[in-house]
């Protein structure tokens, strides 16, 4: 297989090399406050047998993965929810049984072997959380220095959780977009590898797994696919995993993607909706899609429009009872932004057909936020003394 980066605006092929990361023509136009101009996706030029493994597909040589076992996640039959619902053959991928309890992972595992493959040790990201975390986690398997810039509001979870790992963690006074331009400056002074999300195109296409794995475990593409969505990346990976099958011959059509935010973080959604991104404030409870600036909007809503999909947003309400609805019905603990999928789900059943195959992606583990997850629960307030008291 041979690979290349292609302009996802204009078209222009560049060479896979860490030198390049956005198109270098589209993103001297780049606007400030607007989503990045000229995300590069990986071309492929080859062809692959049904039994293919997974790697084939991959741009950087398997002897340069990390010692971590990332993908592979398990597809869950929540067979509660199909007798509720009607919906026969549904199922939950579950990417928060990544080794690092994100789907982030996925990204990680690509950039790291990236990195290892030219010889660079230093890795500086921004993330609202677990991309941090994940790159921390996936770096110190590969020996890499991870630099992480983390928003004010960062839950203490995935911060320790980077700190754990290893990572050296700033705390930027502001959200995640003041991270962002932070974690790029200090990229740009100091060298190394930068892993933002959309910026550098392997977290696009290291999250393509996802797509390759659920060909394989369902032994095809599904018909519907449900997908948490801040910056666009995931959903722009879930798309490019299909299309890379579809290109290889294995599938037919691309599935009808959902794509779920949250009400009050919804750039993405109004730009489908409208045409445009605006930049408003956000905040919702679900930590990890909460962005102003979807950083992958524009090629996100440009895979949208081609190939069918959908944008809705849910409450936050919505997506604190889907967290422990989900819960308490199959066992699978996720956090606000992996619920609100399957919130999303809920809201949109009824205009689906039952029979279809479809996916409901989970994308974090719960642990990762307890605040978050015990809003939806009544904690117990008083202690007990003795067990007659509660007879
Ligand atoms: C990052 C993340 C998302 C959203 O992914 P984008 O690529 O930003 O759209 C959803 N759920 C969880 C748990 C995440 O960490």
């Amino acid at each position: 297989m041979e690979f290349n980066y292609r302009c996802s605006v204009c078209n222009a092929t560049y060479d896979i090399v860490p030198e390049i990361m956005v198109c270098p023509d589209c993103s001297a136009q780049q606007r400030k406050d607007q989503p990045l101009n000229g995300i590069l996706e990986v071309e492929l030029h080859g062809s692959i047998e049904p039994g293919f493994k997974i790697s084939d597909l991959l741009c950087v040589e398997s002897q340069y993965f990390p010692a971590i076992p990332v993908g592979n996640t398990p597809l869950w039959k929540p067979v509660n929810i199909r007798k509720r619902t009607g919906f026969r053959n549904l199922f939950i991928k579950d990417d928060s049984s990544n080794p690092t309890s994100s789907f982030k992972d996925r990204a990680s595992f690509l950039v790291s072997a990236s990195a290892c493959k030219f010889g660079i040790h230093d890795i500086t990201l921004a993330s609202t959380g677990n991309a941090g975390s994940s790159m921390a986690g996936v770096g110190a398997a590969a020996g890499q220095n991870v630099t992480l810039f983390l928003p004010e509001a960062a839950p203490a979870a995935k911060l320790v959780q980077a700190l754990q790992y290893g990572a050296k963690v700033y705390r930027v006074s502001g959200n995640y977009d003041l991270a962002y331009e932070m974690s790029l400056e200090f990229s740009r002074i100091k060298g190394g590898i930068n892993r933002n999300t959309a910026y550098n195109p392997l977290t696009i296409e290291g999250k393509k797994t996802v797509s390759l794995e659920l060909f394989k475990q369902l032994g095809k593409a599904p018909d519907v696919l449900f997908v948490s969505v801040g910056d666009g990346c995931i959903l722009a990976g879930v798309y490019k995993g299909f299309r890379d099958l579809r290109k290889m011959g294995l599938i037919s059509s691309i599935p009808k993607i959902i794509g779920v935010q949250a009400r009050t973080s919804d750039a993405l959604s109004r730009a489908f909706h409208t045409g445009i991104f605006e930049n408003r404030p956000t905040s919702t409870v679900a930590d990890s899609i909460c962005v102003d600036v979807p950083r992958n909007g524009i090629h996100a809503l440009d895979l949208l429009n081609r190939f069918d999909g959908e944008m809705m947003t849910v409450s936050d309400q919505e997506i604190l009872s889907a967290q422990a609805a989900l819960a308490g019905s199959t066992g699978l603990f996720t956090e606000p932004a992996g619920a609100a999928s399957y919130a999303g789900f809920l809201q949109r059943a009824h205009g689906l057909d039952p029979d279809k195959t479809v996916v409901i992606l989970t994308t974090g583990n719960g642990l990762k936020d307890s605040v978050s997850a015990a809003l939806a629960v009544e904690v117990p307030e008083k202690t007990i003394h003795s067990v007659e008291e509660i007879l």
